[in-house]
């Protein structure tokens, strides 16, 4: 045991070392260590004698202060100093939390709708995307909205749609992302109108590729996209994409109709090389709000029943003042509405058909973006809520309440207690 440093007389005051932060609860805190990764949780008396500390009290005042027996402060200080989480110093330490000056808000990626068209009619498609015509800006528009998004910093685009290979003036729409700046350029496709011709030039101006495949079974994948045929064509792209050796990732998306398959369709893309991410489950909003499409089973995986975090200092400094998935990102849809996700399809933060993506941006999208972990009904009184990803599309899909809790964790930051899986998502 290292020797009782509080007892010297001129070390009155605890502060936190460095990388050392603290995030108070309703019944427990959290210790984070950034150097070593470690967490160290405090229940509520401990809480409130860091608190104390925190705020500028001395030992001496806080021995005063509580009810607590002193020996068991004496042992929390031993405890703490002895994990160096704290030192013992002659004047009061930082307060906690909020001490990083706040990012200055900056378009960091945009997503565009380039058409709202498609060639399949998958049944959970986020954005309706219609078989009929649909909605398509002319390429001015979209140029204007590149040129917008560069001059406000952005330099990643992802063209989707609907089926952005359905626009047959996509390469000169690739060119101009270019010439105008942008460095990381993907598109989301099903794969199905991808020629030769289009996949030699994303090969050879580093145009990257995200395919959506929903099986290795080409029976459920087209009862999925509702279009028989269309695994053929997509995997028949694929070969191309591969070939061609255009850098390509695989999404996959989790419902009733593949659930059981969607492990082994991530495995069957790796074999090809193509990487993919778990199976993302369908999320609530457009025609995904029909929860019969629901993957009972596989969505059981993707609950949050355990402390998931991720200790890393930037997404703590980005959660403290903002929504740390939204901070920096847009999406333009077809018809010019400004939303801070694909997924985020009724928080219109602005048209650009009648407001520049500036004056959206100073607006309703900076609203978005400030939609931090202590804005969240529950989450923020959660210790947890600065190292936890969030997702406002699930909340708000789900309980239409834009600043509700997630439904996919089951934490009670109020009695620290998780749930089963089970008990997650029993709303609808
Ligand atoms: S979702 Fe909210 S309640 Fe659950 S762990 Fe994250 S911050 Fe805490
Ligand atoms: S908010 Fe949710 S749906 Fe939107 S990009 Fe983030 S994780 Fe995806």
């Amino acid at each position: 045991m290292e020797r009782k440093t509080y007892l010297h007389p001129a070390e009155r005051y605890v502060t936190l070392r460095d990388n050392i932060e603290v995030v108070l609860g309703a019944q427990f805190s959290l210790l984070i260590n950034f150097k070593t990764g470690g967490l160290h949780h405090l229940n509520q008396s401990a809480s409130e004698i860091m608190k104390l500390f925190l705020s500028g009290s001395s030992i001496e005042q806080v021995l005063q202060h509580i009810h607590t027996n002193i020996d068991d402060v004496k042992c929390l200080l031993d405890e703490l100093h002895n994990l160096k989480l704290i030192d013992f110093t002659v004047k009061p330490g930082k307060a906690p939390d909020k001490d990083v000056v706040a990012a200055r808000p900056e378009l960091s990626f945009i997503w565009i709708e380039v058409t709202n068209h498609c060639n399949l009619h998958c049944i959970h498609c986020y954005a309706q995307a219609l078989s009929g015509p649909g909605n398509q800006p002319d390429a001015e528009q979209i140029c204007s909205w590149l040129d917008q998004a560069a001059a406000l910093g952005c330099r990643k685009v992802q063209f989707t749609g609907g089926e952005c290979t359905l626009r047959h003036d996509l390469i000169e729409l690739f060119k101009y992302a270019k010439q105008t700046g942008f460095e990381t350029i993907e598109i989301f496709t099903n794969g199905i109108g991808l020629n030769e011709n289009l996949i030699r030039f994303l090969a050879e101006n580093s145009i990257h590729v995200a395919l959506s495949l929903y099986s290795f079974n080409a029976a459920t994948h087209d009862r999925i996209t509702g279009i028989p045929g269309s695994y053929e064509k997509t995997m028949s792209s694929l070969k191309y994409i591969l070939a061609y050796n255009v850098q390509v990732r695989g999404s996959i998306i989790a419902l009733k109709q593949n659930e059981k398959e969607v492990n082994a369709t991530r495995v069957f893309l790796e074999q090809l090389g193509v990487p993919s991410g778990p199976a993302d489950p369908i999320r609530p909003c457009g025609r995904g709000l029909d929860m019969t499409n629901w993957p009972s089973d596989y969505g059981l995986t993707f609950m949050r029943t355990t402390p998931d975090l991720i200790v890393d200092k930037q997404l703590y400094d980005t959660s403290l003042y903002w929504n740390n998935c939204w901070f920096g990102k847009a999406a333009i849809t077809a018809t010019g509405n400004v939303i801070p996700c694909v997924f985020a399809r009724e928080q219109v933060a602005g048209n650009l058909n009648t407001h520049t993506l500036q004056e959206i941006l100073n607006n309703g999208l900076l609203s978005c973006w400030q939609l931090s972990r202590d804005k969240i009904t529950v989450c923020k009184d959660c210790e947890y809520r600065y190292l936890c990803k969030d997702c406002r599309p699930w909340a708000f899909g789900y309980t239409g309440d834009l600043i509700a809790k997630s439904p996919t964790c089951t934490y009670n930051p109020y009695t620290g207690e998780w749930s089963k899986a089970e008990t997650a998502m029993n709303k609808k």
